[in-house]
């Protein structure tokens, strides 16, 4: 069987999923699978290198340069290069995609119908709970008719804050306090969030959300605890331990996740056995919620009188081997080769259901 490893993409978070990419091919079992790697440009571009039959050197040489011919780096320093495709001539049988990107257009249900429309199974969410995981105003909504709690908020249109910026602060001001987050509604990473402690900041947050994205929201901000559970299964939802991102720094931003590397991991979260059995109740239901199949990661609040308000579900979280996601399981007793095949049979079984 063929896997259709997809990653790269034209999203902030570009580089991320190139890191997962190489990470599963490190362990993706060779034996049952061609790995097909296909690397999507900034720009957009679908390039297709040589089919994998052993893992690469090196995640740089999953990084295609377009070309005549895909040729794969064998040693440091040389450059891997593909073949420009169409996303629809990527159609066979006996193939899965295995999407790893991250954010807008791979992580939001686009590329998602793609596959759906062209009629392959694929790993992960479909088009409902992409669409509505990475958005975080209509995810909200949704946690609130499932009875999960969370924190207060607002939304916010451009157009509203264009108009009518006054109304924009009574409403924040009137329902939230200081400091607030300010998010775009369709980012991850990170990507356009910052933190306001007065008016002067927030208008600053708001204008620095809305480069993102036209829909933003204004959350009360807390002092708080982040954890986070893992989320596998397709009707049938397995949880794993939750885990803690101890912060070292105010808050989790792009570069402390990606750049600095500020962050700690602890896995089991240190929390007592009621906690853990909640955030558990609570993931499954958020995947529950939204439709979810695949895999997810559900990101926990949790203030130190030990009230739970879940923050928002990742439906395809950072699945490099030092990322959370496979972490969570590993500590939970199944390792990373057995997950991504895992992975492989949930989209599988999916599909067959479907058909
Ligand atoms: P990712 O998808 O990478 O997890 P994201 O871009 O979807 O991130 P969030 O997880 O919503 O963004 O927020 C990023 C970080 O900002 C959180 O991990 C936390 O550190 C901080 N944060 C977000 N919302 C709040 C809040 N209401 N109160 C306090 N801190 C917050
Ligand atoms: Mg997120
Ligand atoms: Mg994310
Ligand atoms: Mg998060």
């Amino acid at each position: 069987m063929k896997i259709f490893l997809i990653y790269g993409g034209k999203s902030a978070e570009h580089d991320v999923s190139i890191l997962t990419a190489f990470s599963i091919t490190k362990e993706i079992y060779y034996k049952y699978y061609d790995v097909e790697p296909i690397y999507i440009t900034k720009s957009g571009k679908w390039l297709q290198g040589m089919t994998l039959e052993s893992p690469v050197i090196n995640a740089d040489a999953l990084k295609f340069e377009e070309a005549d011919e895909a040729v794969l780096a064998i040693k440091e320093g040389a450059i891997s290069t593909g073949v420009e495709i169409s996303p629809t001539s990527i159609k066979q049988e006996d193939a899965v995609i295995f999407p790893v990107l991250h954010g807008p257009n791979g992580e939001d249900g686009t590329i998602q119908g793609l596959f759906e429309v062209i009629g392959m199974p694929y790993v992960g969410a479909g088009v409902l709970a992409s669409a509505c995981g990475m958005d975080k105003i209509i995810s909200k909504y949704l946690f609130q008719q499932a009875g999960l709690p969370q924190v207060p908020y607002v939304p916010v249109l451009k157009n509203n804050w264009s108009t009518d910026a006054e109304k924009v602060f009574m409403q924040c001001e009137g329902t939230l306090l200081y400091p607030m987050f300010v998010k775009p509604a369709n980012m991850g990473s990170s990507v356009g969030i910052s933190k306001a402690e007065n008016r002067e900041e927030l208008i600053e947050a708001i204008e620095e959300a809305l480069k993102y994205d036209r829909r933003i929201v204004v959350e009360q901000g807390i002092e708080a605890r982040e954890l986070e559970v893992a989320v596998l299964g397709n009707s049938d939802i397995h949880t794993s331990v939750p885990g803690e991102i101890v912060k070292t720094v105010d808050f989790y931003d792009y570069d402390s996740k990606y750049i600095n590397n500020e962050v700690t991991l602890q896995i089991p979260a240190k929390v007592t056995e009621d906690v853990s059995i909640q955030l558990r109740e609570y993931a499954a239901r958020a995947f529950q919620t939204l439709d979810g199949s695949g895999l997810s990661r559900c990101d926990f609040f949790l203030t130190s009188n030990d009230e739970i308000f879940i923050n928002e579900v990742n439906t395809m979280p950072g699945f490099t081997q030092f990322s959370m996601y496979p972490l969570l399981w590993e500590n939970t007793g199944l390792g990373y080769g057995d997950l991504v095949e895992e992975l492989i049979q949930l989209a599988l079984r999916r599909f067959e259901e479907r058909q």
